[in-house]
């Protein structure tokens, strides 16, 4: 379209007048549309090519073909990677181009006993998994897009926690609104890297974070997931003792949990 968008700035001086900054950010906002949508169209693009490239990978059986069996594995593996990559742009794409928060109910305790359940599944009895309900309040959102924002943050945790790590996940309310922290063991990040680990494809050590499996897109998407929710994450943490990804919702959020009457 061809409306002007503004960014206005106040500078306020000592003296009580102020100046008014005015900026014309059209353009500027034009060419994040286009890198949105070719970012979309790319993902969208490349989706068919993968899923047949991956099914016939899927047909050859390695143990047939002994000479070629570790680059088959290797070949599947890095397929089933590019896949997951383009699935997780898509998601971004979607989550950048939704503009109302979903209203349903997040029912808390379900959700977090099968995020326990992942947990302990991606764990394979590696690590000690906690669960700590403080809080017994639901959330007002999309029960799908938290799902996999707090999975994301339990296996990071998991998968860079080294084994007989602890890991824990907890739920807590009150008057101020609710936060879901998911704390580990693992190394630890070195603050200067903080600021910016929820950009895509941003990582702290490159080599460790591509061998642990994932796509460098888990911190995005939860952090586009809470934008979508009002709510913010936070990120303490400290080396050689562990982090804590704590996922902060207000108030308004909240919804009291249902009785048991109200649920039969
Ligand atoms: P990835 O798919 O690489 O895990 P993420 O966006 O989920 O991508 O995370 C970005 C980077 O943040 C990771 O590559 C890793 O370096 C760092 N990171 C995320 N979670 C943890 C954690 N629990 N402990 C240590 N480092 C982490």
């Amino acid at each position: 379209d061809d409306r002007i968008r503004l960014s206005l700035r106040r500078i306020p001086y000592a003296d009580g007048r102020s100046l008014l900054v005015a900026r014309d950010i059209s353009q500027l906002q034009r060419l994040e549309q286009v890198r949105r949508d070719f970012v979309a169209n790319v993902s969208h693009e490349l989706r068919t090519p993968l899923t047949v490239v991956h099914g016939y990978l899927d047909m050859i059986e390695p143990e047939s073909l002994p000479e070629y069996e570790p680059i088959l594995r290797e070949l599947r593996m890095q397929s089933r990677r590019m896949t997951q990559i383009v699935e997780d742009l898509l998601t971004l794409s979607r989550l950048e181009a939704q503009q109302s928060t979903p209203d349903e109910r997040v029912v808390m305790p379900a959700l977090l006993e099968s995020l326990r359940r992942e947990a302990a599944a991606l764990s394979q009895g590696r690590h000690e998994i906690v669960l700590e309900r403080l809080g017994d309040m639901d959330l007002q959102g999309s029960t799908k897009d938290l799902h996999s924002a707090f999975s994301n943050l339990v296996s990071n945790a998991v998968r860079y926690t080294p084994d007989g790590g602890r890991i824990v996940l907890r739920w807590e309310c009150d008057a101020d609104g609710a936060r879901l922290t998911v704390i580990d063991t693992g190394p630890g990040i070195p603050s200067q890297h903080l600021p910016r680990l929820t950009e895509r494809f941003y990582r702290v050590s490159t080599s460790r974070s591509r061998e642990s499996g994932g796509t460098g897109l888990g911190l995005s998407i939860v952090k586009h997931v809470l934008q979508l929710h009002q709510a913010r994450l936070d990120i303490r943490s400290e080396v050689g003792v562990g982090s804590r990804f704590i996922c902060v919702f207000g108030p308004e959020r909240l919804l009291p949990a249902r009785t048991l009457a109200e649920e039969a």
